[in-house]
């Protein structure tokens, strides 16, 4: 069975016409932050079991950068959002 995403643009699509930045909860730190913050801002992630908000790009269609909330142990998916509209509510 294909995996479905729902792209809030373009409606259902294959799995495979997106591309998966990562974690959406890691805020970038202050230009002067401590070298520490820059380490784990680079390298540190939590790699969760269970529910997750990654962002995902729609590269083989609208290129919108979207925050999608999936379960990392099943795949399933529980929203799709446009990454822009959750950036301006405060949310990565
Ligand atoms: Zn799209």
């Amino acid at each position: 069975m294909a995996s479905l995403i729902h792209c809030p643009h373009c409606g259902v699509r294959p799995r495979q016409e997106f591309s998966i930045r990562g974690e959406a909860s890691v805020m970038r730190p202050h230009p002067e932050a401590t070298d520490e913050a820059w380490h784990e801002y680079v390298h540190i992630r939590t790699n969760p079991r269970g529910r997750y908000v990654e962002h995902w790009q729609h590269v083989a269609g609208c290129r919108r950068w979207l925050a999608v909330e999936r379960d990392t142990l099943t795949h399933e998916v529980f929203s799709v959002t446009d990454g822009a509209s959750v950036a301006r509510e405060g949310g990565r």
